[in-house]
């Protein structure tokens, strides 16, 4: 129980890698604030993944549940703050933020439209730069100490053709974590990234369905298959933990080897 007496904000946890880590914090004994933009059901469905696994042991003991949904629009800035402050009114702080929320479009850069390029960067960069900034204000005001990880990908690293507005928000994230991790040490405040592969979620549904496609990427990962959310998650754990309290500015790839081994089909 790594977690105990902490509390943690998921952004984007209705479904995919974000529910995977709501369930993985529950189970380590945080309680964990859901966040969503336009499914409350899956926000309910990762509420009740939560009561069905850390419920057992500690609900009993606890007045408040240990879950809680929250609906906003990460690429909006008066919803992040109106997100990190209902999430404080409702369980008293914040320790730890997972900035998970993001997107991805495909189109040739030729063709990219305003819209898709602000709806990429609203939500996968700027609206990880304020709600970083809204959790770290909190922290400050309240003299403590805390943990922010980063669902960055592979793609802050390695070229991924037609998706580079994702792979632009994903670089900078990655020199948002390195600055942050210089600018907040002297508050014991950590940052780091988990840059996930090939993960078996939503994003990935049209590949999922083409078997040619899929069966190409496969042949590029040395350990010969797909992530699951567990496998992003339980690194998440671990670096929301005190054993990574001397971690921050770096990425932790998890990709069973993809990044060595990629070549775009
Ligand atoms: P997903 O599409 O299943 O989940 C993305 C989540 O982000 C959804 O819950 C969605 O509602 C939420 N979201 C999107 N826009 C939002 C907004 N404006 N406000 C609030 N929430 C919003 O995808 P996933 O695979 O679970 O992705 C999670 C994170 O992991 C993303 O940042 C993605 O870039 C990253 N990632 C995924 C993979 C992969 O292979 N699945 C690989 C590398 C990185």
């Amino acid at each position: 129980m790594r977690l105990e007496g902490k509390v943690a904000l998921v952004t984007g946890s209705s479904q995919g890698i974000g529910q995977g880590i709501v369930v993985r914090l529950a189970q380590e004994g945080a309680d964990v604030v859901i966040n969503y933009r336009s499914h409350p059901e899956g926000a309910e469905e990762t509420l009740a993944k939560v009561q069905a696994t850390g419920g057992r042991c500690y609900m009993a003991q606890r007045s408040k549940s240990q879950g809680y949904t929250i609906q906003a629009d990460l690429g909006n800035v008066n919803e992040i703050r109106q997100l990190i402050a209902e999430s404080i009114a409702y369980f008293g702080k914040l320790d730890i933020l997972v900035n998970n929320a993001g997107l991805e479009k495909h189109a040739p850069f030729w063709e990219v439209t305003e819209a898709d390029y602000d709806a990429i960067m609203n939500v996968n960069l700027k609206g990880v730069f304020f709600t970083t900034q809204a959790f770290v204000q909190h922290l400050i005001a309240t003299q403590r100490s805390g943990k922010i990880i980063n669902i960055s990908s592979v793609h802050e690293e390695l070229s991924f053709p037609n998706f580079t507005a994702y792979c632009a928000s994903k670089g900078g994230m990655k020199m948002l974590t390195r600055n942050l991790a210089v600018e907040l040490g002297s508050f014991g405040i950590t940052i780091n990234n988990v840059a996930p592969g090939a993960i078996e979620t939503p994003i990935n549904i049209k590949l999922l369905n083409d078997p040619q496609k899929l069966s190409a990427l496969l042949r590029n990962i040395p350990l010969g298959r797909l992530g699951q959310p567990q496998d992003v998650a339980s690194l998440v754990a671990f670096l929301a933990s005190s054993d990574a309290g001397y971690v921050t500015g770096s990425t932790f790839f998890v990709d069973g080897g993809l990044l060595w081994n990629y070549q775009e089909q």
